[in-house]
C-alpha cells in the first residue's frame, strides 16, 4: 500500500512527502481507504501508530470537497482529545497538512487565555482541535457554532471517559448534525465506550492494529 493509491491531491502528496512519510503505517493502510470512502470508523490503536494522520488526511480531503468555504460559519472538522498535550500534538499534525490547502486550524484547550481563543475563533476556522471541557465553554460563549461541522473525531475515547468527559462528549456530539462522518479512536474498548460508539456512529467499520 502507498499514499499514491489514496487519490490525494498533489498539494496533499507534497505535504506528506515533506514530512518524510514514505509509506502508510498499518493503521493508516486500514483506516485511510475507509475514511476516504466516507464511512464511520472505530479504530483500536495507540499513540505512536500513526493514528493521527489516519484521521487528519481524510479530514483534509473531506473539507476540500465541500462546495464552498464560508469561514465564518464554524469548523467543518472537529477533533476532541482528552488532554491539552494530546490536543496540541494533533493540532501540530493537522497544521502540517492544512496550511498548504489554505485551511485554518484552531486549538481550543486550557492554558491559553479565553479572550485570545475567542478572538481567534471569531476570525474563522475550518478545523478545531479541542479538549471537551474547553470546547463546551466556547460553545456556551457562542465563540463558534457547529452548524457546518460534518467530520467528527473522538481520539483516545477511553481516556476521555476515564477523565469524566462522557457528558461533555455527549453534549458536543448532540450539537453536530447527525449526517456527519464520525471516527472514534481508543486504545481499549470498555463497555461504556462501546455503548457510546453504538449510539453515535453509523454502521461503523472496525479497524485494529
Ligand atoms: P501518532 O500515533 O499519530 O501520534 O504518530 C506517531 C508519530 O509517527 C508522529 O510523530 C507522526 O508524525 C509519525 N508518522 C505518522 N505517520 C507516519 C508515516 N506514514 N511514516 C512515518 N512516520 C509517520
Amino acid at each position: 500500500k502507498a499514499f499514491a493509491d489514496c487519490g490525494f491531491s498533489s498539494v496533499l502528496m507534497n505535504a506528506i512527502a515533506k514530512q518524510s512519510y514514505e509509506k502508510p503505517t498499518p493503521i493508516q493502510c486500514q483506516a485511510l481507504p475507509i475514511a476516504l470512502s466516507g464511512r464511520d470508523i472505530i479504530g483500536i490503536a495507540k499513540t505512536g501508530s500513526g493514528k493521527t494522520a489516519a484521521f487528519i488526511l481524510p479530514m483534509i480531503v473531506h473539507i476540500m470537497d465541500q462546495p464552498e468555504l464560508k469561514k465564518d460559519e464554524g469548523p467543518i472538522g472537529v477533533i476532541c482529545a482528552p488532554t491539552r498535550e494530546l490536543a496540541h500534538q494533533i493540532y501540530l499534525e493537522a497544521k502540517k497538512f492544512a496550511k498548504q490547502n489554505g485551511l485554518r486550524v484552531s486549538a481550543i484547550y486550557g492554558g491559553m487565555s479565553k479572550h485570545d481563543q475567542l478572538k481567534e475563533l471569531k476570525a474563522g476556522c475550518d478545523v478545531v482541535v479541542a479538549t471537551p471541557g474547553r470546547l463546551i465553554d466556547m460553545l456556551k460563549l457562542k465563540a463558534l457554532t457547529m452548524m457546518r461541522a460534518t467530520y467528527l473525531v473522538l481520539d483516545e475515547a477511553d481516556r476521555m471517559f476515564d477523565l469524566g468527559f462522557e457528558p461533555q462528549i455527549r453534549s458536543i456530539v448532540g450539537q453536530i448534525r447527525p449526517d456527519r462522518q464520525t471516527l472514534l479512536f481508543s486504545a481499549t474498548m470498555p463497555r461504556k465506550v462501546e455503548r457510546l460508539a453504538r449510539e453515535i456512529l453509523t454502521d461503523p467499520i472496525r479497524v485494529t492494529v
